[in-house]
């Protein structure tokens, strides 16, 4: 693993090109961030925005907040939901008034004596608006690290838990603090998303343990999930030539990755099924090899048939003939790594070249 000084500098390069531009960001104003933060629990950005403009323009100072009555804020609240955390933002800026002038403070443990001002929003106004050099750990954050440092035990085992919010400590850099929190939000709200993360898009893949075990989409774990279903595919390396037939992945699962057909037929079937799918009439050069790979709720159990085609037709849609040196140049997911080494295999034979 690379210091963490290197992997945080990446990810504020990429904040830099990449943030999104939000209206509470770019401020040094604890009390927006703390608005901000709270209306972000459970809802979406998109959702929040109007809501934040409306309340901070008939509220725009905590005092103003700590003098409205209970009425108007639900009312400023209406339609976003949880209202609880309405109320508490009431009491909480009352206690501000009462306790720090009207001024939140910079101190995470005292941030979180306040009403609904939990670890989270605690680190968040400390960071972002004070500057002060420490984490803001929500589930976006858990599973970004789980990922990043490979972490395979069940992040709601308490001592799995204390091991990501040390790790959470560490990454935070002495400068930039709050842009880096917020740019692991933004990571993980739009690159390492829950299910399939886009690595190829992620300034850290160098760094994560997680891609490098292709593994990401089953972490973080977390018990409880159903049971995984099996899908049985037959995997055609289909060689033409000195080429190979491959398709870059448009589903959910493994998007963006290449793969070689997948058929879900018997491999005995599957030659019939080229020709009809692809008319491309091919023999098998062998008998098939048989492959596993388990993903968070589904296993894939795969037969890999290598394929003779005869002269190379053009490509069917959304596939593409690649040689031996381009199948270097793509990247296949973790599941394809068996037929890949066929693929190889079988284009490095004489008879091919
Ligand atoms: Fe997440 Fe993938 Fe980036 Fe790793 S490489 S941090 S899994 S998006």
């Amino acid at each position: 693993m690379k210091e963490y000084s290197e992997i945080s500098g990446a990810l504020l390069e990429w904040y830099d090109r990449c943030a999104r531009k939000l209206p509470w960001r770019g401020i040094h104003d604890p009390y927006r961030t703390w608005i901000s933060e709270i209306m972000l629990q459970q809802t979406r950005v998109e959702t929040v925005i109007p809501y934040y403009e409306r309340f901070l323009s008939r509220l725009p100072a905590l005092a103003d907040l700590a003098s409205a009555d209970e009425a108007e804020v639900l009312k400023l609240w209406e339609g976003l939901g949880y209202y609880s955390r309405a109320r508490n933002l009431l009491k909480g800026a009352r206690q501000v008034m009462e306790l720090y002038q009207g001024i939140l403070p910079d101190d995470p443990e005292l941030l979180r004596k306040i009403c609904g001002i939990g670890p989270y929003t605690a680190g968040a106004i400390a960071s972002i608006a004070y500057d002060i050099a420490v984490p803001a750990v929500d589930g976006n954050v858990l599973r970004v690290y789980s990922r990043l440092f490979g972490i395979r035990d069940n992040i709601l085992l308490p001592s799995v838990r204390k091991k990501l919010d040390e790790l959470a400590s560490a990454m935070v850099p002495a400068g930039r603090p709050g842009d880096y929190n917020q740019a692991v939000m933004d990571l993980g709200a739009t690159v390492c998303v829950p299910g399939t993360p886009d690595c190829a898009a992620c300034p850290l893949s160098g760094f994560c343990s997680a891609f490098a075990a292709g593994d990401s989409a089953d972490l973080p774990v977390i018990p409880g999930k159903a049971p995984q279903k099996t899908v049985r595919w037959t995997v055609a390396v289909l060689c033409s030539g000195n080429r190979t037939l491959v398709r870059q992945r448009t589903e959910s699962l493994l998007q963006g990755l290449w793969c070689f057909p997948l058929f879900d037929c018997s491999p005995a079937d599957a030659p019939s099924l080229l020709e009809k799918k692809f008319r491309l009439r091919s023999v098998p050069s062998g008998p098939p090899v048989h492959a596993r790979h388990v993903f968070t709720h589904l296993i894939w159990e795969m037969d890999i048939l290598s394929l003779n085609a005869g002269p190379e037709l053009p490509a069917p849609a959304d596939y593409r003939w690649v040689s031996r040196e381009e199948l270097d140049t793509l990247v296949f997911p973790v599941a394809m790594n068996a037929a890949l080494k066929e693929a190889k295999k079988l284009l490095s034979s004489p008879g091919l070249s």
